[in-house]
């Protein structure tokens, strides 16, 4: 229970001392003073000096407000970067400043404390003040838009997940609802509450079903060149599983010398980074010496989560000894060979959508783009935000388990901008956002086909591709 008590009744807050009393002057005018429960010390310790000291050059100019998807669907200023940051170094002020510091060694009651932090406009940092950033900390897709847009190029992705970890490791977040994706991960290897042992089930359902040519090779077995690290999302949801069969079947058919891991791999625990779990390191220092042992030159993949962790977060925990590439990049890799080319015509106006991670976080624009047009048939129409300025569909860094309702809106959102394109396909080149762009068609009743690029490039290789042969299996 929380200890509050007025000390002097005013119609203005003390919430930092900044809305009372902008004099200075305890007599300018009341002072409000509530006696609230210290909020636990935020770790600065777990921050990384050189991106803190980047808030430094935020201007307040709002330019993020302007691009931030989610807040283009919750217009609540308290979600937009300039606001975070602002309540963040709140927070910092309150607890580690000076004054601050004094306060908490002086042996003053309470009453005194907060007359001293009306006065000195000390923020009092309660735990209402950090669970209510806490939830606006959270509202966030990872999306990267505002750093792409923010004039003073602070970056702002990587200081979100640094506040979420000192922010996890002080008891606060993730937020209820997103707490059972990290557990899952650390008591099952994957996000979404299934045994390990279930983790090759697709691939038995599969060859059972006559989708999949061959059963994929184990790597710990073959010791292949190339890993292809599947990923969570692929293998354990039956709606997406089809981007896993692809990806397999194309391999297979260009004679790629590539194997799985099997029920041995584990998630990449992009989870839990997101989330700012501290045990990400633990989690991805296992899978890299696992990845490290198997002597592979390439790790791909064909999840933009995944691609995104393994590629950049990776390397920031131990070094990784094979290079990582995106199925999208290893294929235009073969077709610019020649060793890719496609015997069937796919009559068909399609649309691309870039995944954060995939795109903008790491700047893979241009192959699934090329892919696609050279799929002979293929019509590519563009969305009006593209590339780095790509509206996302809302399903990353928890929005998706913590806010449903805006992730749904900010799909919808996308789904419109693809349907003005007049496309029959929305293609993207990820599980996650396949998944998250279906919430927006079916929330809408939308016509558009959600598609991957594997499933177009499978077609124009065999005719037909894995969701196809699976939808003829049904029953009429
Ligand atoms: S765009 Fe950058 S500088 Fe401008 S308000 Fe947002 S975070 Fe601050
Ligand atoms: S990362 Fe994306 S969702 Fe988060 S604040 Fe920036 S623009 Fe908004």
């Amino acid at each position: 229970m929380e200890e509050k008590e007025n000390i002097i009744a005013s119609q203005g807050t003390a919430a930092g001392g900044e809305e009372t009393s902008r004099t200075g002057s305890v007599n300018a005018q009341p002072l409000a003073v509530e006696i609230q429960k210290d909020a636990r010390i935020i770790p600065i310790e777990k921050l990384d000096i050189s991106r803190l000291m980047q808030l430094d050059a935020c201007t307040r100019c709002g330019e993020c407000l302007n691009w931030c998807p989610v807040y283009d669907q919750d217009k609540r200023e308290d979600i937009i970067p300039r606001t975070k940051v602002r309540d963040f170094y709140r927070i910092i002020k309150g607890q580690h400043g000076l004054l601050a510091r004094i306060l908490s060694k002086s042996g003053l009651n309470e009453k005194v404390k907060g007359l001293i932090r009306t006065v000195f406009r000390l923020p009092h940092v309660t735990d209402d003040m950090i669970t209510s950033f806490v939830t606006n900390l959270y509202e966030c897709s990872t999306c990267g838009q505002c750093q792409v847009v923010c004039p003073s190029n602070i970056d702002t992705v990587n200081i979100w997940e640094n506040i979420r970890e000192a922010i996890v490791s002080a008891g606060y977040g993730p937020l209820p609802q997103q707490t059972p994706l990290v557990k899952s991960v650390k008591a099952y290897d994957n996000p979404w509450q299934q045994p390990r042992q279930a983790r090759s089930k697709w691939i038995r359902r599969a060859k059972k079903e006559g989708l999949l040519k061959e059963v994929p090779r184990e790597a710990k077995k073959t010791h292949p060149k190339i890993l292809l690290f599947l990923g969570c999302t692929a293998v354990y949801d039956v709606n997406v599983r089809q981007i896993a069969i692809n990806t397999v079947n194309i391999l297979e058919s260009l004679g790629v010398d590539y194997g799985c891991l099997g029920d041995a791999e584990k998630c990449c625990a992009s989870v839990m980074l997101r989330m700012g779990d501290p045990e990400f390191e633990r989690v991805a220092t296992q899978n890299i010496d696992q990845f490290n042992s198997l002597g592979i030159e390439t790790l791909v993949t064909s999840c933009a989560g995944c691609y995104k962790t393994i590629k950049q977060d990776y390397p920031q925990v131990k070094k990784l000894e094979f290079e990582v590439l995106h199925t999208v990049e290893l294929l235009k890799r073969l077709m610019d060979k020649g060793l890719l080319s496609f015997g069937h015509r796919i009559d068909k106006t399609v649309t691309y959508h870039d995944p954060c991670h995939l795109g903008r976080a790491a700047g893979v624009f241009d192959p699934p783009r090329e892919i696609l047009k050279s799929i002979p048939g293929i019509k590519l129409a563009e969305m009006e935000r593209i590339y780095q300025y790509s509206r996302c569909c809302g399903a990353g860094g928890g929005v998706k388990a913590g806010f449903p309702d805006i992730q749904s809106k900010m799909a919808e959102r996308r789904i419109r901008e693809a349907e003005a394109t007049g496309a029959q396909d929305l293609v993207s080149a990820c599980p996650f956002c396949f998944a998250g762009l279906q919430v927006g068609i079916k929330a809408i009743n939308s016509p558009l086909i959600m598609s991957d690029v594997t499933s177009l490039v499978a077609k124009a290789i065999f005719g037909v591709n894995a969701e196809e042969t699976a939808a003829n299996l049904k029953p009429e």
